[in-house]
């Protein structure tokens, strides 16, 4: 029927194309809205020494708890908020918020663990050191609560800029984790010359672990890789006792997954801290996550 009316499929691609970008509009007015509204939430999610079975940081994931929506994951609002630029004002919220509840955890005298938020390739500018170093100062957070996860994307534009960017930040005393390492395309070469504390490899090769060859090969090979260069290395994505036990036989610190907790609102996140993981070794943990 297209062929023969090729006026009428023009019409309807169109419509649909408009459709899209209608969705666009709306998603990036509605996430200006509810910056201003409060309708954004960080959750955080715990990570674990492996050796010590200590609760070694967490990470902030932020979520829009929309009225009508209900809790919209970030997978849904992120890439638009990167592709328009308002991803430098989400940015500005989720380290400001993050900052204040490590504050508030530094205060009641919790142990230390490092805070992780996550900062896409649009937000790392020059004056992003500075306005992390002002947000510390601020809320007198100790820096060693913080760290910047970056995704290989980042280092893919000016890597002398990038790295100039990265070591103002890491002489705060602030970490930097490289996320969903294994993904991108960032070269061996500059690897060796990032000022990064941290490769975490990324979920997809988790998940394949312990039945996928491949995945156990890239998983052993990144942890290897990375403790050679002097860098601390942690799985994503972490769901099984079986994961655990072929990363810890790898050599692997840290994990984070569902196997030990889920991303919690901070209320839920200190209680768990407060009444299991602060007291409990890692089998315990996994089996109180599965629960
Ligand atoms: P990411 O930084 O790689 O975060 C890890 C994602 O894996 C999170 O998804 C987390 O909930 C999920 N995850 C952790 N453990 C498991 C597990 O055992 N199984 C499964 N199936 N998933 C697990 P989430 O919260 O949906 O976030 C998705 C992505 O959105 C993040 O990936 C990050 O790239 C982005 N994102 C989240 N919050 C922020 C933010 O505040 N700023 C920026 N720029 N990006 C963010
Ligand atoms: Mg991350
Ligand atoms: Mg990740
Ligand atoms: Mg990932």
């Amino acid at each position: 029927e297209h062929a023969e009316n090729p006026d009428r499929s023009v019409a309807f691609y169109r419509l649909d194309m408009n459709e899209g970008m209608q969705q666009r509009m709306l998603i990036e007015s509605g996430l200006r809205h509810a910056l201003g509204n409060g309708e954004l939430i960080l959750h955080y999610q715990p990570k674990f020494e492996i050796g010590s079975s200590r609760l070694v940081g967490a990470e902030a994931l932020v979520r829009w708890r929309h009225p009508v929506r209900g809790m919209v994951p970030p997978i849904e609002f992120i890439p638009l908020a990167e592709s328009t630029g308002l991803i430098v004002q989400v940015g500005e919220w989720v380290l400001e918020q993050a900052c204040a509840q490590a504050a508030i955890w530094q205060r009641a005298g919790l142990p230390p663990f490092r805070l992780a938020v996550n900062v896409s390739a649009r937000e790392f500018t020059p004056s992003l050191p500075g306005r992390v170093a002002e947000t510390l100062r601020r809320y007198r957070l100790d820096p060693h609560w913080l760290e910047l996860e970056i995704t290989e994307s980042t280092l893919m534009h000016d890597i002398e800029h990038v790295i100039a960017i990265m070591d103002r930040i890491s002489a705060l005393g602030v970490a930097l984790s490289l996320d969903d390492f294994g993904t991108g395309y960032s070269s061996l070469s500059y690897l060796k010359r990032f000022p990064i504390d941290t490769l975490k490899i990324d979920r997809s090769f988790t998940t394949g672990i312990p039945l996928d060859p491949s995945d156990c090969a890239i998983a052993s090979t990144i942890i290897g890789m990375g403790r050679k260069l002097g860098h601390r290395v942690i799985a994503e994505g972490v769901e099984t006792v079986e994961q655990l036990e072929f990363l810890r036989q790898a050599g692997c610190d840290e994990v984070q997954g569902y196997l030990y907790g889920k991303p919690l609102p901070a209320y839920e996140f200190e209680k768990s801290l407060r009444e299991n993981w602060l007291l409990m070794g890692m089998g315990e943990a996994a089996s109180s996550a599965v629960r």
